[in-house]
């Protein structure tokens, strides 16, 4: 009886573990030496950490190029009044060039087993977020990376735009001012939210769950805001810390 017991409590444990799954945020970065965040390097190495997925940002240039950055702007340069040429010039601080979404695609393909976890970030007009939107899903297409990636964005527009291009794509949504229920009826698979907003709304994950979307948290930097939310049974933690948090 009491072999039974204790394999069901082991066996219950490597159920909870298997529940809360970690996806490294613009990569694995902070790593000793530090790399720079979205840059290829930091996408190698959240690869070799063997965890669910790594999150990255995409934008546009003013000529049109999809290019991984999370701020506007690339040094003083606004990126989307600013042409792929001129952005170029200036390398990452890691010495990198500054990386286009097929750099980033193409390195994402060497490991089939880590999620791409594609942010699509907001842009100035309707037209240029549809854009950008319909560039990125393209190029995903002709990758072949269509069961790879998933997709977040804080802009409701993009998200219901890939819904209505992809309908099988995955989209979360970020922003956190929409509850489950109008997330459901939105048409959207998940919300991802910052953990102050789990918080505030403390039956927010079970009832997304209970409505079978998926549930995601961003930037969960303390183990103690893990452990929270993993008690709550959340799905997945977005975080710069995927080393420490992994396995946990
Ligand atoms: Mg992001």
């Amino acid at each position: 009886m009491k072999k039974i017991i204790l394999g069901l409590a082991v066996l219950s444990t490597v159920v909870m573990k298997a529940q809360t799954q970690i996806i490294a945020h613009r990569g694995y970065w902070q790593t000793q030496p530090a790399t720079t965040e979205n840059s290829l390097k930091s996408l190698e190495n959240a690869q070799n950490l063997k965890i669910y997925g790594s999150e990255f940002d995409v934008r546009m240039t003013k000529d049109g190029v999809l290019v991984i950055n999370h701020d506007e702007h690339h040094g003083k340069m606004e990126i989307s009044e600013t042409d792929f040429k001129e952005l170029e010039a200036l390398k990452l601080s890691n010495g990198e060039k500054f990386p286009t979404l097929k750099d980033y695609l193409k390195q994402g393909k060497k490991d089939k087993s880590l999620k791409l976890i594609v942010e699509i970030k907001p842009d100035k007009t309707k037209e240029k977020e549809d854009e950008l939107t319909a560039k990125t899903l393209k190029m995903i297409r002709e990758m072949k990376l269509e069961s790879q990636s998933e997709f977040i964005s804080f802009s409701l527009n993009i998200c219901k735009e890939i819904k209505r291009l992809e309908p099988t794509f995955k989209v979360q949504y970020l922003r956190g001012e929409l509850s489950p229920e109008q997330i459901k009826s939105e048409g959207l698979d998940g919300i991802d939210y910052h953990y102050s907003i789990f918080q505030k709304n403390p039956t927010w994950i079970s009832e997304a769950k209970a409505l079978g979307l998926v549930t995601n948290s961003w930037t969960v930097n303390e183990v103690g805001v893990y452990d929270e939310l993993k008690k709550q049974g959340i799905g997945f933690i977005t975080t710069n810390i995927p080393d420490q948090l992994k396995g946990k």
